[in-house]
């Protein structure tokens, strides 16, 4: 690339993306890729599903845009089948991730404000360390990772933040100025680590207890990647609020922050909006995208080639050393570098791109996967095949 006029905010790969279908891409020169990285957790049904292009150009010939002064056929229909199939009531539209939870955290302090008073002190958030929940100065200040903040202060007050999975300092650090508590049930940013049950489940009784929300941040996990519709469906709780974006469009920007009626009723008329959110284009893809993942079919693909595709980077741990840990549930997976490799997880990330593979680092030590839920058998070979090159070159 010769001239590079976006700010220099992202450190952009050596290679220019041109078209793409399924889990395979193409660069301008018609290279050609295997997508294992899946637009950061998002092409959950790979490159150009024919289904996503037929409803988006359905109703790209009927309506694009007409605000929030009015309600659409596409945004009930996708709210319709978020909450029939979750615990949720009632469904937020916006168009990330960052403002699903921006939405949140602001209804978890004004929930906390109009049940227990303005003079009540209730609006601590308690977050996790190494937490990612997005960029605006609210969320990137909830996040746990001083690297994403600090530059940015003052920032925003009232977050505490407490180790992931450590149950003592749940318990310690909930209570009556507990407005919400926050947790992504896979930690994906910083380097896809699953929240233990326990965990999860003593969040939600500490929540309880204290009568502060539990949210959930299933940007990354939700919408099938784990092998479920949401990654809370495999632990026997459920939140207040859930947040959902990243693969709920599929590749068309969408966010959605869901939660109970109860809750849903602290945001009146006014109180919170987006001009965007909610828009008829990314609802229609929403829908087309729902019907597919939330099929037992999908679902037990999505189960059936995390297996596979863990057991294929097993094997390549075991010949090559290079991976001491492969984790992760359904098709979010980190292989985390054994130690003499560690700090190099955008070294190895680099490589993987040159031997025709796309993948993900996540911190500096854990290698990301986050392919296509319809990922078949010969892609998934062909994908680890090129892994095993890039391995030995690196
Ligand atoms: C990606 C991500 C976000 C931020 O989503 P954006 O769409 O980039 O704003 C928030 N939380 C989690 C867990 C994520 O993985």
């Amino acid at each position: 690339m010769t001239n590079n006029y976006l700010t220099p905010n992202y450190a952009f790969a050596d290679m220019l993306p041109d078209h793409a279908s399924g889990s395979r891409v193409w660069d301008i020169h018609g290279k050609e890729y295997i997508d294992f990285a899946g637009g950061i957790a998002v092409n959950a049904l790979g490159h150009c599903h024919p289904a996503l292009i037929d409803a988006l150009t359905a109703q790209a010939h009927r309506l694009w845009h007409i605000s929030n002064i009015y309600t659409t056929q596409p945004a009930q229909a996708l709210a319709k089948r978020l909450t029939e199939n979750t615990f949720a009531d009632k469904v937020f539209f916006c168009n990330s991730g960052a403002e699903a939870n921006e939405a949140a955290f602001k209804l978890a302090r004004k929930y906390a404000r109009d049940h227990f008073g303005a003079d009540s002190g209730k609006t601590e958030i308690i977050a996790c360390i190494n937490g990612f929940h997005g960029r605006t100065l609210f969320t990137v200040s909830v996040g746990g990772q001083p690297k994403y903040n600090r530059d940015f202060a003052p920032l925003p007050g009232g977050i505490r933040h407490i180790s992931f999975n450590d149950t003592a300092a749940l318990h310690e650090a909930v209570g009556a100025k507990t407005c919400a508590v926050v947790i992504e049930p896979i930690q994906g940013e910083s380097g896809v680590l699953p929240a233990d049950a326990a965990f999860l489940q003593a969040a939600r009784a500490c929540c309880d207890q204290h009568q502060a929300l539990l949210i959930l941040d299933e940007v990354q996990t939700g919408m099938g990647r784990t092998g479920k519709l949401f990654a809370y469906q495999h632990h026997g709780i459920c939140p207040d609020v859930l947040t959902s974006a990243k693969a709920l469009g599929s590749g068309f920007p969408i966010g959605a922050m869901m939660t109970t009626d109860k809750v849903a009723s602290s945001f009146s008329a006014g109180s919170h909006g987006s001009t965007f959110g909610g828009n008829p284009l990314a609802c229609a893809v929403g829908c087309a995208a729902f019907d597919i993942i939330n099929q037992a079919d999908t679902l037990a693909h999505v189960n059936r080639q995390g297996a596979a595709l863990q057991a294929a980077l097993n094997a390549v741990a075991a010949d090559t050393g290079v991976f001491k840990e492969v984790r992760g549930q359904g098709l979010l997976i980190g292989c985390v570098l054994a130690d003499q490799y560690a700090e190099r997880a955008a070294e190895l990330n680099k490589t993987t791109l040159r031997h025709g593979l796309m993948t993900l680092a996540a911190s500096n030590r854990v290698l990301r996967l986050a392919p296509s839920l319809l990922l078949n058998d010969e892609d998934l070979q062909e994908g680890v095949a090129r892994l095993r090159l890039a391995v030995s070159a690196f």
